[in-house]
């Protein structure tokens, strides 16, 4: 047909040479972090007092907080009011005019995905754990809500599971409101160790960092404690932000296959595109002559903006952008979601069935052969049809349990092969992370989260 070779066209045109990258290497690596944990753990307040700490609230703002927080007999949840912004605190006029998602490290750079203190934390939790390259996990220490949060129907284990399914590796444990239990050690290593088991054995997590800290009165956070404190008596290890700063920034793939995904679009013509995007792998130069998967729109390069910088001519992998793009463009054909790939054999080419490893969570009604349901991967969503159930799969090791299973129920693993209506711009995650991670839902609901394996059409 005519759009067979017409990608076959685009796999076989010229790739778009390679430029040196003339940006700073200096600058701070950066990270996106992903804070998770059950609710009333103290992620709010964790996240809210590092801020305050290392002045990414001004004072202002902070003080305007805590008299609030004060008149409302609640001085302790100033802190997480750095972070949570609801219409209620809108209407109360407090302006949130802080950089509230931002800061930064000796090394690195931290972007907080989807800072918490929702309470509708979960469909957040997983798009932003979907973009995440490291997790703070943050559990309450206290005698019977670290158990709650851990047994069934807490969010803890969810939260991890999740994480792994969406191959987010590293993973630091904030041990946290020790100070409820008077810094006891035996608390903590009982916590520890609970927790450990799980994250290893059941989760399959491999790079886990533990500390202890509370997030209200601030110990270990971002010093290691002093003298006064009780938790100097037994732990002289790293606080919780020399963890922080030691995540590794994933390797930016600037000499990979140029995959560049749409999030927003500005300004559409019949000529011309105003589109925001995140470079994930390659680099965009002005001139350059792209194409717009799934549909295969042809377009060429006019302006390039830096999100950071300023107008430039070329960005690269872990960039966002503005693009101004020319071509012939039907009205109404692209979308947040898409995807902007160069000819060559590099090129993303769009498919409708892949092989996909997952977790499914705990839902009340099993996956079967022919369950209809949403696809969630970076900005798209699309109708999917689980097509085939390949085998079932031990979640720690990956071994085959059980070939061509009838279902795959709550919290089992799976390899299954899905196929989606239309063509999409997804691929296998080792190709590129974050076309290749995927949550599935159901009626608002994740059932299932996990990794492309590979194309199968
Ligand atoms: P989130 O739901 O995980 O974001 O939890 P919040 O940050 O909203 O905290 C829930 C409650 O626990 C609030 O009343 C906090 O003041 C309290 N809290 C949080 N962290 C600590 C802590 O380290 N020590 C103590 N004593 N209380 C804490």
């Amino acid at each position: 047909s005519h759009r067979l070779s017409q990608l076959a066209a685009i796999s076989s045109a010229p790739a778009t040479p390679k430029r040196q990258r003339r940006r700073d290497a200096a600058t701070k690596e950066l990270v996106n972090l992903v804070v998770v944990g059950h609710v009333d753990a103290g992620k709010s307040t964790l996240m809210g007092h590092i801020l305050c700490k290392l002045n990414f609230v001004d004072q202002k703002t902070i003080h305007k907080y805590k008299q609030e927080s004060s008149r409302q007999g609640k001085a302790s949840f100033a802190f997480a009011w750095v972070l949570d912004e609801t219409d209620e605190e809108r209407n109360r006029g407090i302006t949130m005019d802080i950089a509230r998602t931002f800061f930064e490290t000796k090394h690195r750079r931290i972007v907080l995905l989807d800072a918490p203190g929702h309470r509708d934390f979960i469909p957040n939790m997983i798009t932003g754990a979907s973009q995440a390259d490291a997790a703070l996990l943050v559990v309450n220490a206290n005698i019977g809500e670290f158990e709650s949060g851990f047994d069934k129907g807490g969010q803890t284990r969810e939260h991890a599971m999740l994480l792994r399914s969406l191959g987010v590796s590293q993973l630091i444990v904030a041990v946290n409101q020790l100070d409820k239990v008077e810094w006891s050690q035996d608390r903590y290593k009982d916590v520890e160790s609970q927790i450990k088991v799980f994250l290893e054995r059941t989760a399959g997590f491999t790079n886990i960092k533990f500390v202890p800290c509370s997030g209200l009165s601030g110990e270990n956070l971002i010093e290691r404690p002093n003298e006064s404190c009780d938790l100097r008596k037994w732990y002289n290890g790293p606080c919780l932000i020399e963890l922080i700063d030691e995540l590794q920034a994933p390797k930016r793939v600037v000499d990979g296959p140029l995959r560049a995904i749409i999030n927003d679009i500005f300004k559409s013509t019949s000529t011309s595109l105003s589109v925001s995007v995140k470079v994930e792998s390659g680099e965009i130069q002005v001139n350059d002559k792209l194409y717009i998967m799934p549909n295969a729109d042809q377009a060429l390069v006019k302006a390039v903006t830096n999100d950071d910088g300023g107008a430039s001519d070329c960005v690269y992998a872990g960039d966002q952008a503005l693009l101004t793009l020319f071509g012939a463009f039907e009205p109404d054909t692209i979308h947040p979601g898409h995807v902007l790939t160069s000819g060559g054999k590099d090129a993303l080419m769009p498919g409708r069935r892949f092989m996909a490893r997952i977790v499914v969570f705990d839902i009340p009604i099993p996956i079967m052969k022919g369950t209809k349901a949403e696809l969630f991967c970076h900005s798209l969503c699309e109708p999917v049809t689980f097509v085939k159930l390949v085998s079932e799969i031990s979640k720690n090791n990956g071994k085959v349990l059980k070939e061509r299973p009838r279902c795959l129920a709550r919290n089992k693993s799976g390899m299954v092969v899905i196929e989606t209506e239309r063509d999409v711009a997804i691929e296998p995650y080792t190709v590129c992370k974050p076309l290749g991670r995927i949550t599935i839902r159901l009626n608002g609901q994740t059932i299932a989260a996990g990794i492309i394996e590979s194309r199968t059409d």
